[in-house]
């Protein structure tokens, strides 16, 4: 039998993810290809969340657009974080994790043949969102040596059937933090086409250094053309609970709530208490965050430089980039289908993450959100692999 699959999603049908991820259960490989922490968030979110199934709190379907305290506390946390006004009646949107809230997102806003601009690589979900609204993709590459995005490109890149501008930062995979011009000239190309941005800001709390991140929607004239999206699992290390949301304008959150509505409906009632807490924990927490995180990159960027790789330094995310060519690797894929065999630690590579193979051929992405002795034995088996 022919697969009853709709053909627009077959090119879906394989993700790197699963396929590295199977790799490294097959050879026991250290998998620094999937983004997810090894250590637990904060025990106090998990108290809320137990106590909240104690009490009978969210344990029968919660209001269908998120708890009531959840919204407040999303919009108190754009105010605390961003200084935006959001409102907390129709302004927020909560979901089954950030991914439910940009699909339906897109499903919302992308009628056939509405042509989505995005850089390239990018997080592999919006290209499958994009085909199931029946949309078309355009890739813009992040340029140069240092992947940074092009706004000539970008500008070039528009046509009369751009609906929306697609964008990531801090950016998976890549890890770069676009800096406050590099929003500028991506807000101003937005208005000039009286674009919708979809901004996807689920590592907004994981930013090194002085790599700040500036949500677009803070920008002049953004405010009212953006859906901001954010990620419980990401800001408060509990990727499993999948709880996130968009917050906005109040006619471009209606717009998604309706599509949304009809998607999982709702989902992680208890839950929702605990992140709700969590927007709410002072400074100290995000800061902590930042810095236990901002140590393991080190950790693995340093490990992996020594090695020779020529390691792009992380601004931001779970990720750093490398390129794997001063190995004598050609490719990125070609790498991380060996090094598993060889060395006994899976990566993820860029290519699979663009359409034009070309754009990510040389690099690969490393996850670091995992407990120091991993990194170490990683770095070990590489250095042991390589050798
Ligand atoms: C993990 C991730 C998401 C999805 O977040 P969930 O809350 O787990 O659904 C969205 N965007 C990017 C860039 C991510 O890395």
């Amino acid at each position: 039998m022919t697969s009853p699959l709709v053909p627009r999603m077959v090119e879906h049908s394989t993700s790197i993810f699963a396929e590295m991820s199977t790799l490294a259960v097959q050879v026991g490989a250290i998998n620094l290809g999937q983004g997810f922490p090894d250590t637990d968030g904060p025990q106090e979110l998990k108290d809320i969340a137990i106590a909240a199934i104690q009490d009978g709190r969210g344990n029968q379907y919660p209001p269908p657009h998120g708890l009531p305290m959840l919204r407040e506390a999303i919009s108190a946390h754009q105010e605390r974080f961003y200084g935006l006004q959001v409102d907390a009646g129709a302004g927020v949107v909560v979901g089954t994790g950030a991914s439910e809230v940009l699909q339906s997102t897109l499903l919302a806003l992308i009628d056939e043949g509405d042509e989505v601009v995005m850089f390239e690589p990018w997080f592999d979900i919006y290209s499958a969102g994009i085909s199931l609204a029946r949309g078309v993709r355009v890739g813009v590459p992040l340029s140069g040596p240092d992947l940074r995005p092009d706004l000539d490109r970008l500008r070039a890149a528009i046509t009369p059937r751009t609906k929306v501008l697609l964008i990531n930062s801090p950016h998976n995979p890549t890890g770069i933090v676009f800096t406050r011009h590099e929003l500028d000239g991506i807000a101003a190309i937005a208005i000039e086409h009286d674009l919708i941005v979809i901004s996807d800001e689920a590592y907004e709390h994981l930013w090194f250094a002085d790599h700040h991140h500036v949500p677009i929607a803070t920008l002049p004239g953004m405010f009212e053309r953006t859906i901001t999206i954010g990620s419980g699992g990401k800001s408060f290390s509990f990727t499993g609970w999948k709880v996130g949301w968009a917050s906005g304008p109040t006619d471009l959150i209606a717009a998604v709530r309706v599509v949304r509505q009809h998607l999982s409906y709702v989902s992680g009632g208890p839950f929702q208490y605990a992140m709700a807490a969590g927007l709410g924990l002072p400074d100290q927490y995000f800061a902590q965050f930042r810095a236990d995180l901002s140590a393991k990159r080190d950790l693995l960027a340093g490990g992996l430089a020594e090695l020779g790789f020529g390691v792009l330094m992380s601004e931001g995310t779970y990720f750093l980039t490398t390129d794997v060519r001063p190995l004598g690797y050609a490719d990125g894929l070609e790498f991380c289908r060996d090094i598993p065999h060889r060395a006994g630690v899976v990566a993820i590579p860029h290519q699979a993450l663009c359409d034009d193979p070309e754009i990510g051929a040389p690099y690969v992405r490393w996850a670091f959100c995992k407990r120091p002795s991993v990194l170490e034995e990683a770095l070990e088996r590489l250095a042991r692999g390589l050798a």
